[in-house]
C-alpha cells in the first residue's frame, strides 16, 4: 500500500488516561481511537493486527477439530433466566428492551446461546463430542474500563464451547484446547506460560489462564523457577507446613488494654511482638452465615480458598452489625475465643501455642491464647494468599511472583450450564444423561495489546513478525529524485508480487519524519532507497528488532527479506 493513500493518522500526542505503554502505542500507531468509554474503533492498521492474531487462532482450533460459528450478539433473556444467570451476573450485562417490551441483553459470552442451539439439535452420544467456536464481539459493562482495548467494554473475542458424554471425554476436550492455546500463543511470538487457575466447584487441574508475562499485568502468577508450577495468586497452593511445635507450653490465658489498637501493626507495636505471633480473625458471610477465618498476622486471606471450603456461593466481607453481633464489639478486636461463629483457620497456625489476639471487647486483645483450650478450630485449611519465597507446593523450591495479562482462559464447566439447561443426550443403553461441558477464551484486541506490551522500544512498537500489520516498509529518502522513486517502486512492487504486506513511502516528506513513523509502527523491515548508496547500486535494510543494518544490491534486497520473512526473521 502506498503510504500517501493510507488512513493511517499517526500521532505525537496521547491522550491523559493512556497509562499503559501499549494503549499509547496504540494510539500514537493510528490503531485505535476510542468513540466512548471502554468503546473504541479499529482502524485499518490495527485491523490488521487484529486479523493475524484472528487467522492464527482459527487455524489452530480448525486443527484441534473445532468448528466455527457466528451466534448473535443481542440475547433473549429467557435463556439467561434459566441459567440462573439474568440475576446473577450483575451490572457487566448490559440489559435492555425491545420495542415489544421483551428483554434482551448483549452478550458479554456465550454459553446460554450454545447450550440451547446444542440441546435442541445433538440427541445422542453418536454426535458427541462437538466442539464449536466463534470470532465474535462481546459486551462486557466493565465497572473501569481502562488500558485502551485491554480492558474495554466492546472487545473481540474467540469462545469455544466443547459438549461430551463423559469425564474422561470432557478432559480429552479440555487438553487439545490447552494444547492448541500454546500453539496459538507461540505462534504469535509471546513470551506467555499457563497458570493454573481457580476452577471453583470444578476442582482438579481444569481451569488455565495463559499469561503474557509482563510488569505491567493487572494479574499476579506464582510460579516456581525449578519446576513448571505456575498458578495465579488466588489458585497458588501453599506447601502445608509441618506440625510446627509452638512456643512452649501453653501459658495461662490474659487480657491486655490495648487502646485504639485497631490493625496488627497497632497490636505489634503495643505490645511489641513481630505480626507473625499475631492472629488476624476476619468475619466473612458466607450465603449470609458468619463464619471465622483466621490467619497470621503477617499473612493475607485467601477469599477464593475460604470459598472452597466453605463451598458457598457468596463470600463477603461481614458489615458492622454481623462482627457486633457475632463478636459483641466493634471492628477492629474480633478473636475467636467466645465468638458466636464457625471457627476456620490457616494450616500455618496448626499446634502454635500462646497467639495473641482480639478479645472481641473494644480496646482489648488477648495473649497466650490456646486453640482447644480457649476455642475450638473447626478445620484447618489452606485459607492464605501465597508469598514471594515461599516453598513451591510441588517440588519445595523457592516460589517467585510475577505479573502477566490474561490473554485466554481454558475451563472445564462440567455440568453446570447443561443441567440448568436441561442439555442432555441419549446413552448407548437409551439413557438419559447430561451432556459436560468446557469452555475456552481468547481476547482477541487483549491479546494485540498484550504483544505491544511486551515488543516495544523507545521509538515504537517492534512487532513479533507473526502479527506485524505489514513486514515491510520501502522507504526512498527523496520521491523528487526519480531514480530512487524508481528503484524503491521496483522493490515494491516485488515484495507486493511475493505476497508480502508491504507499504511504500511515497510521500513528500523529510526521511527523519518517514524513519520516525515506521519505528513507530513497528514494521520489521525497512528499506532505505538514498542517493549515495543507490550511486553504487545498493540499499540499505534495516532490521527494527536488533536494530541491524544490511547494505545489499537493489536486486537482492527483496529476495534478502522474503527469505528472513520465511524463516520467522
Ligand atoms: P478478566 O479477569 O481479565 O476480567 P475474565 O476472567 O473476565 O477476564 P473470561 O471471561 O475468561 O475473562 O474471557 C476470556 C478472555 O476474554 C480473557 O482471557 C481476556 O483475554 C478477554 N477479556 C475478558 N474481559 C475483557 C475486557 N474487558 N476487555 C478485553 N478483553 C477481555
Ligand atoms: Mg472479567
Amino acid at each position: 500500500m502506498r503510504y500517501s493513500e493510507m488512513f493511517l493518522p499517526t500521532a505525537r500526542e496521547v491522550p491523559s488516561d493512556a497509562e499503559l505503554i501499549s494503549h499509547q502505542l496504540m494510539i500514537r500507531a493510528g490503531m485505535i481511537r476510542k468513540l466512548a468509554g471502554g468503546i473504541y474503533s479499529y482502524l485499518p492498521f490495527g485491523l490488521r493486527a487484529i486479523r493475524r492474531v484472528e487467522q492464527i487462532v482459527r487455524e489452530e482450533m480448525n486443527r484441534a477439530g473445532a468448528q466455527e460459528v457466528f451466534l448473535p450478539m443481542v440475547q433473549p433473556a429467557e435463556l439467561w433466566q434459566e441459567s440462573g444467570r439474568w440475576v446473577h451476573y450483575g451490572k457487566e450485562l448490559l440489559r435492555f428492551r425491545d420495542r415489544h417490551d421483551r428483554e434482551f441483553c448483549l452478550g458479554p459470552t456465550h454459553e446460554e446461546v450454545i447450550t440451547d442451539l446444542v440441546r435442541n439439535e445433538l440427541k445422542t452420544y453418536r454426535q458427541l463430542p462437538r466442539n464449536l467456536y466463534q470470532i465474535q464481539t462481546k459486551f462486557r459493562d466493565e465497572i473501569r474500563p481502562r488500558f485502551g482495548v485491554m480492558r474495554c467494554r466492546e472487545f473481540g473475542m474467540k469462545d469455544a464451547y466443547s459438549f461430551d458424554a463423559d469425564e474422561e471425554g470432557a478432559e480429552n476436550s479440555y487438553r487439545r484446547m490447552f494444547e492448541a492455546y500454546q500453539r496459538i500463543f507461540t505462534r504469535c511470538g509471546l513470551d506467555f506460560r499457563p497458570v493454573e487457575a481457580d476452577s471453583g466447584s470444578i476442582g482438579g487441574s481444569f481451569s488455565h489462564e495463559f499469561m503474557v508475562m509482563a510488569d505491567s499485568g493487572e494479574d499476579a502468577i506464582a510460579f516456581c523457577g525449578d519446576c513448571r508450577y505456575a498458578a495465579n495468586l488466588e489458585k497458588a497452593e501453599v506447601a502445608r507446613p509441618g506440625e510446627s511445635a509452638g512456643e512452649g507450653e501453653p501459658l495461662p490465658l490474659r487480657e491486655v488494654h490495648t487502646p485504639g489498637a485497631k490493625t496488627i501493626d497497632a497490636v505489634c507495636a503495643f505490645l511489641e511482638v513481630s505480626p507473625s505471633a499475631v492472629v488476624k480473625t476476619l468475619i466473612f458471610t458466607a450465603d449470609g452465615v458468619p463464619v471465622a477465618v483466621l490467619v497470621r498476622g503477617d499473612h493475607e486471606v485467601n477469599e477464593a480458598k475460604v470459598k472452597n471450603l466453605l463451598g458457598c456461593d457468596l463470600l463477603e466481607l461481614a458489615d458492622e452489625a454481623v462482627i457486633r453481633a457475632v463478636t459483641g464489639s466493634p471492628r477492629g478486636f474480633a478473636g475467636a475465643v467466645g465468638i458466636k461463629a464457625r471457627v476456620v483457620a490457616d494450616y500455618s497456625l496448626r499446634g502454635a501455642a500462646n497467639w495473641v489476639m482480639g478479645a472481641n471487647r473494644e480496646d482489648y486483645h488477648l495473649v497466650n491464647v490456646a486453640p482447644g483450650r480457649d476455642f475450638t478450630v473447626t478445620e484447618f485449611a489452606d485459607l492464605r494468599v501465597i508469598r514471594e519465597s515461599d516453598p513451591c507446593p510441588r517440588c519445595g523450591q523457592r516460589i517467585r511472583i510475577a505479573r502477566g495479562i490474561e490473554v485466554g482462559h481454558v475451563f472445564k464447566l462440567g455440568t453446570k450450564y447443561s443441567k440448568a439447561m436441561q442439555a442432555s443426550y441419549l446413552d448407548r443403553n437409551g439413557r438419559e444423561q447430561t451432556m459436560i461441558m468446557g469452555c475456552y477464551g481468547i481476547g482477541i484486541g487483549r491479546t494485540v495489546a498484550a504483544a505491544i506490551e511486551q515488543n516495544h522500544d523507545a521509538d515504537g512498537i517492534v512487532w513479533p513478525l507473526p502479527l506485524a500489520p505489514y513486514q515491510a516498509i520501502v522507504t526512498p529518502v527523496n520521491v523528487n529524485e526519480p531514480a530512487l522513486a524508481e528503484a524503491a517502486e521496483r522493490i515494491y512492487r516485488f515484495l507486493e508480487g511475493q505476497g508480502l504486506d508491504v507499504i511504500l513511502d511515497d510521500r513528500d516528506e523529510r526521511a527523519g519524519v518517514k524513519f520516525k513513523d515506521a519505528d513507530l509502527l513497528g514494521i520489521p523491515f525497512r528499506i532505505t532507497v538514498g542517493p549515495k548508496r543507490l550511486a553504487e547500486g545498493n540499499v540499505e535494510i534495516k532490521i527494527r528488532r536488533s536494530g541491524e543494518v544490511v547494505t545489499l544490491p537493489v536486486d537482492e534486497a527483496g529476495t534478502f527479506i522474503l527469505a528472513r520473512v520465511r524463516e520467522g526473521l
